[in-house]
C-alpha cells in the first residue's frame, strides 16, 4: 500500500493504473467494522488489476458544529493498518492546507433531497460533503466510488451530484453494519459513554417498531408519535428529528398516509453531546 498526502503524490501513485478499473472510498477515518466492508466491497470491484485507493480527510467543510469537529475521533495508525488489511492499493490523507485554498470560493449544492432530514437541520453539511467528493472525485478519477447506506441522504444527493453533473462514475451503496445489539456502527459510538452505548441500540429497535407498525396500516402521524415516545423513553436523549419520507425523492410523507413505499423512517437523536443517525428502508 502506498501512502499519499499531496495531490501530487496521489497522480504519481495512479499513473500505473491508467485504463484499470479505480475504486474510490473516501472516509473521515477512524475505521471500523462499516468502513472494512465497504473498503472489501472496493476491493471485490477492483478484483485483482485494478485499484483501490481510500482517502481519509476530516473535512472541516461540512461540520456545522464546531466541537464535534474537535472531538471527532482520530487514529490514523489503526487506520492504516485496516486499509492495508483491506487490500488497499493507496491512501491518500490530505490536510486541510493541501485540500482548500484559503481564499477557495466555489459551492456544489444540491436543491431537492438535502432539503429534509440531516439536510435540514445541519446547514451547509451536505454543501461541504458535496464539494469535498466532488474534490476527490476530479483527483482520483474513479471508475467506482462505495459509500455507506448508513447515510442513506448522502448517497441520495451524491448519486443525484453524478447524475446532474455527468460524472462517469458508479455508485455503489453498502448495508449498514451494525452490532449484534442492532446498533449502528460509527465512528461518534466511540464518545457514547458505557451507559449511553448500552441505551443506543434503543433508538435501531425504536425505528423498527415503528416500520412494522407502519407496514401493518399505520398511518405516518400514528407512527411518527410512537418513535418519539419509545425514544424519549430512552434516558438522557433529546431528539433533533424523526421523520418519514418517501425513499426516493426524501420529501416528507403526509401525516395521514398508510402504505405508501418505498418509505424511509430516519432519525437523528442526541445521546448526551453525541448525535446519532439511523433510519429503516420500508419497502
Ligand atoms: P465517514 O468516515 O463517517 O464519513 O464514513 C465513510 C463512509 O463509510 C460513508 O460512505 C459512510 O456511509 C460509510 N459508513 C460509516 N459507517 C457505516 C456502517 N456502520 N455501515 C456501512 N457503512 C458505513
Amino acid at each position: 500500500m502506498r501512502r499519499v498526502i499531496t495531490k501530487r503524490e496521489l497522480r504519481a501513485a495512479l499513473v500505473s493504473s491508467k485504463g484499470k478499473r479505480r475504486v474510490l472510498v473516501p472516509t473521515m477515518g477512524a475505521l471500523h467494522a462499516g468502513h472494512a466492508e465497504l473498503l472489501r466491497r472496493a476491493r471485490d470491484l477492483a478484483g485483482e488489476d485494478g485499484y483501490v485507493v481510500v482517502s481519509i480527510f476530516l473535512n472541516p467543510v461540512q461540520f456545522d458544529n464546531a466541537s464535534d469537529l474537535d472531538t471527532y475521533p482520530q487514529h490514523r495508525e489503526d487506520d492504516a493498518q485496516l486499509c492495508e488489511d483491506c487490500g488497499t492499493d493507496v491512501l491518500f490523507t490530505p490536510t486541510a492546507q493541501e485540500m482548500y485554498c484559503p481564499d477557495r470560493s466555489m459551492v456544489v449544492e444540491e436543491t431537492q433531497l438535502s432539503q429534509t432530514l440531516c439536510g435540514a437541520k445541519r446547514p451547509g453539511h451536505f454543501a461541504g460533503v458535496c464539494l469535498v467528493v466532488a474534490k476527490l472525485f476530479n483527483m482520483v478519477q474513479p471508475t467506482d466510488a462505495v459509500f455507506g447506506k448508513k447515510d442513506f441522504q448522502q448517497l441520495a444527493i451524491l448519486r443525484r451530484m453524478v447524475r446532474d453533473l455527468d460524472y462517469p462514475i458508479t455508485l455503489h451503496g453498502v448495508p449498514t453494519v451494525r452490532e449484534s445489539n442492532g446498533l449502528a456502527i460509527s465512528s461518534r459510538n466511540e464518545r457514547l459513554s458505557p451507559e449511553q452505548r448500552t441505551l443506543a441500540p434503543g433508538l435501531y429497535a425504536a425505528l423498527q417498531q415503528g416500520a412494522a407498525s407502519y407496514a401493518a396500516g399505520q398511518s405516518v402521524r400514528e407512527t411518527l408519535a410512537e418513535v418519539e415516545k419509545l425514544v424519549q423513553a430512552i434516558p438522557g436523549t433529546r431528539i433533533d428529528y424523526v421523520e418519514m419520507v418517501h425513499a426516493g425523492t426524501l420529501q416528507p410523507l403526509g401525516a395521514e398516509v398508510r402504505q405508501e413505499k418505498p418509505a424511509l423512517l430516519a432519525a437523528a437523536v442526541w445521546f448526551g453531546d453525541v448525535r446519532l443517525i439511523d433510519h429503516v428502508e420500508i419497502l
